[in-house]
């Protein structure tokens, strides 16, 4: 089966509107009409950013789109500094990230967490992209691929395979994130064949060979090729390189 590969760009903080637009008006130019018929292309841009961005990809008919990079599960009330799914989708998002290992460590969030996020995405008909990893204490101790498939089965359950078909996994070890230090190709399929196999277990082998599993972590110009033509990896979570249209629409190449 060939799944449509993804290449999904998370700005984390940076870029105010201005910039925003910049980049977005850098990757646009840049986007070869063509490329959309072979991988889907998504920036997920801060949230003041999402709706400037999209507007620039509509007036330039660009088929990149947008996604966030974290929602709120409620739809609605009194959560200060909070953002609906309801939000996200009026700005034009078709996909966001939850679970980030950011978000995990820095701000707490709980497996449970991811779980209502993605359950509250696929009723807003937003395309999760589910962040799993694991740290280097846990790789060097060895028991990545147990903590890894065990973080999927917790952001999946409940879920059902009508619906996990439309989610997106990215698997972005820790100690390779924004750190330079990449995952080998050979290290990295090893997780995302494991994470396929996890989804295979939860919903049977149809339903996990048309979902699609990413890397994350340092993916870049130079690396995206090799760790692209893995079999069970279908597109790549780009942090630092997503910022440079150049090094974005590479990664992008590296894909079609
Ligand atoms: C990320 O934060 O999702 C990421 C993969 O970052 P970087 O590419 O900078 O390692």
């Amino acid at each position: 089966m060939t799944r449509k590969p993804l290449i999904a760009g998370n700005w984390k903080m940076n870029n105010t509107i201005s910039e925003g637009v910049v980049l977005t008006q850098e990757i646009s130019n840049r986007f070869e009409k063509e490329w959309a018929e072979d991988v889907d292309v998504c920036i997920c841009p801060p949230f003041t950013d999402i709706k400037p961005a999209k507007t620039v990809l509509d007036t330039d008919r660009c088929k990149v789109a947008v996604g966030g990079q974290n929602v709120y599960f409620q739809p609605k009330g009194a959560y200060t500094g909070e953002i609906s799914v309801a939000m996200l989708k009026e700005c034009g998002c078709s996909y966001c990230i939850v679970g980030h290992s950011e978000r995990r460590t820095l701000f707490g969030e709980t497996n449970e967490d991811v779980n209502l996020k993605a359950k509250a995405l696929i009723e807003g008909k937003i395309s999760p992209i589910v962040c799993v990893g694991e740290s280097l204490e846990v790789r060097d101790d060895g028991a990545y691929i147990d903590y890894v498939c065990r973080q999927v089965e917790a952001a999946f359950a409940g879920i059902e395979a009508a619906d996990a078909v439309t989610c997106v996994v990215a698997y972005e070890p820790i100690w390779a994130i924004g750190t330079g230090r990449t995952a080998t190709p050979e290290q990295a399929e090893e997780v995302c064949a494991a994470v396929r196999a996890t989804l295979g277990r939860l919903y049977g082998a149809d339903v996990a060979e048309k979902m699609r599993v990413l890397y994350g972590g340092s993916m870049n110009e130079g690396n995206a090729e090799l760790l692209l033509a893995q079999p069970n990896i279908d597109g790549g979570l780009i942090g630092g390189a997503a910022l440079k249209a150049a090094s974005f629409i590479a990664i992008i190449e590296a894909a079609v």
